[in-house]
């Protein structure tokens, strides 16, 4: 595909993710970080949608937001596919497993052991930084998103990172609220149980 050709899917894409209720998006040159991919789409939606929604259908937050973005990220998959495109997406319902890869549009699922690091995809999709809490935090909404990636071997135009957006600076309420403190302040990785914790992402300013 000629470059005119790439700009044109990656509209496409965009329009497809918004109309779908996708609220960031952007493309990541991931060309040095895995061999048969050149770039990942990556796409946020936020978490305060998402809770809205799940509580009108009555149901979990994270039952509602797991199939909520699956869906639209096997859509996608399927949207690249057709135009003959490899993709990958490491998929809420896939957790327990390393990597489906989706090779082909005959659906073979090959497990790969590649990892995604969304919020490093998303920072460089230019989504946003990140922030002290290790999350991605967005202007439009802090690091109240959710993430998804899907790799791809189509060579779409690629965004940059946001270099004018730094609200880290002078701020350190997350590591001040963390009951793990003493772990951010030591630097190391925080291996840690976050799941029924969210005091980082709830008391982060920015977005609100
Ligand atoms: S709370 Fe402050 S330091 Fe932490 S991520 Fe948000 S802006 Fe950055
Ligand atoms: S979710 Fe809670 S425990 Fe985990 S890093 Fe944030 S404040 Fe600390």
């Amino acid at each position: 595909m000629k470059g005119e050709e790439l700009e044109d899917l990656k509209l496409e894409i965009k329009r497809f993710l918004l109309r779908r209720g996708v609220d960031l998006f952007g493309v990541a040159d991931v060309s040095d970080l895995y061999k048969d991919f050149k770039r990942a789409v990556v796409f946020a939606v936020s978490q305060e949608k998402l809770n809205a929604l799940a509580s009108a259908h009555r149901t979990t937050v994270i039952a509602f937001t797991s199939n909520f973005i699956d869906r639209i990220a096997v859509l996608l998959m399927d949207l690249l596919e057709r135009r003959g495109y490899k993709t990958a997406a490491l998929l809420f319902g896939d957790e327990m497993v390393p990597l489906h890869l989706v090779t082909d549009r005959s659906r073979y699922v090959k497990r790969y052991m590649l990892k995604i690091n969304h919020v490093e995809l998303a920072v460089r999709a230019g989504l946003g930084i990140k922030g002290k809490n290790n999350l991605l935090v967005t202007p439009q909404y802090g690091p109240r998103v959710v993430l998804m990636s899907v790799l791809t071997n189509a060579e779409l135009p690629a965004d940059k990172p946001i270099t004018s957006f730094n609200p880290c600076k002078g701020c350190n309420k997350c590591i001040e609220v963390c009951p793990y403190r003493s772990e951010f302040d030591r630097g190391k990785p925080l291996n840690i149980d976050c799941m029924k914790c969210r005091m980082c992402v709830d008391i982060c300013p920015v977005g609100k």
